[in-house]
């Protein structure tokens, strides 16, 4: 079977060149473990800083031997697990860019395919959509009346951080972005009431325009930098969310993460650091809840899709370049 590998251990920002396709042998079926055909494969930030060993302290993958790690949601082709069948659909974390993985107990969640579309759990009722629900919902407990700020607008945990929002009341939902198209999705398809694109001429000014009563809560995925500017159009004791630092993942020396204490300290500020693990336990919670939003077409998601396993090297060097438009996915093989 096929799988991708790094060609070697990496030292910059990953690009479609750094992976090659080897051939591997079939998987065993780990003993209370199953083996799945993969259908459906995320690409996510935090793989780009994984497979240089700078992500949470977990170690690379082996260049030309392990599989590049990633989330999937596939189907059971082997079963040695109490209460999974051959032929139910699962969603794990570490399925990896390859077309069958063995998954050891603990290591998988069985989905319900009438609940909500299959690749929906690559997505927004994935990882990327349980750390919006967490941020928003747990952390910033956003009610009625907040008002809300979002970067990285476009992507899955941006794009659903808002519109959760927008569910549980906020008065006013503004996304940071970058570029046109990008805005066109935050506003359009996700419904937020406007979208700032930093990359564009007097940005800072418009935000300021666009947030006149000032952010109660706001939502970080990019940087430092950021997070200072989303607090500067803040209003005080603001809820920050500091989820990502997707600009700071491909620099190359030690990354610029520090935050101005005189600004956190003058706005009142409660800075909420979250890391999605801690929300795994709750996620058929979230998945219940979320695919009845989708179900009533309060939750809309977007897609930058490629076909086939050998696409995943290009896509992924776009969404480190963060060219996506949309949660990054490939199909791997037909539901
Ligand atoms: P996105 O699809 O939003 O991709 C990341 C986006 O970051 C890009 O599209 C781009 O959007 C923006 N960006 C800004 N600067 C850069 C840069 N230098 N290089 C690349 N991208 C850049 O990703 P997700 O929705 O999957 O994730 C959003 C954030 O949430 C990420 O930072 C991710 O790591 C984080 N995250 C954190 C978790 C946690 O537990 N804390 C769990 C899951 C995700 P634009 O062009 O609009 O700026």
């Amino acid at each position: 079977m096929k799988r991708y590998t790094l060609k070697a251990a990496l030292s910059a920002t990953p690009v479609a060149e750094d992976f090659v396709a080897i051939d591997v042998p079939y998987p065993d079926c780990p003993p209370g473990g199953i083996v799945v055909r993969t259908i459906y494969l995320s690409l996510d930030p935090y793989i780009g800083s994984r497979l240089r060993g700078r992500h949470m302290g977990e170690t690379p993958p082996a260049p030309m031997a392990d599989a590049i790690p990633g989330a999937i949601v596939g189907q059971v082709v082997e079963s040695r697990a109490p209460g999974i069948a051959e032929g139910d659909y699962v969603h794990a974390m570490e399925g990896g860019w390859q077309e069958y993985a063995a998954l050891p107990p603990g290591h998988f969640r069985k989905l319900d395919p009438a609940a909500a579309p299959l690749r929906a759990h690559i997505g927004v009722l994935g990882m990327p959509g349980l750390t919006a629900w967490a941020g928003i919902t747990q952390l910033a407990k956003v009610t009625a009346g907040d008002v809300v700020l979002v970067d990285a607008a476009a992507g899955a945990v941006g794009g659903t951080a808002g519109q959760i929002a927008r569910i549980k009341g906020a008065a006013k939902v503004v996304g940071i972005a970058g570029g046109p198209e990008k805005c066109r999705l935050v506003t359009d398809t996700y419904g937020f009431d406007a979208c700032i694109d930093y990359k564009a001429e007097g940005w800072q000014a418009a935000l300021k325009e666009a947030l006149p009563e000032g952010a109660s809560v706001f939502f970080e995925n990019v940087s430092a930098e950021m997070a200072m500017t989303a607090l500067s159009v803040s209003r005080t004791y603001v809820r920050g969310v500091l989820c990502g630092l997707a600009d700071a993942y491909q620099s190359a020396g030690p990354a610029p993460h520090a935050l101005n204490a005189g600004a956190v300290i003058g706005k009142r500020a409660q800075m909420l650091g979250l890391v999605v693990y801690d929300f795994y336990p709750r996620w058929d919670e979230y998945v219940t809840e979320a695919s009845g939003w989708i179900r009533d077409g309060k939750l809309a998601f977007a897609e930058d899709h490629a076909d086939g396993l050998d696409s995943t090297p290009a896509l992924f060097g776009k969404l480190m370049r963060g060219a996506n438009v949309g949660k990054p996915i490939i199909t791997v093989s037909e539901e």
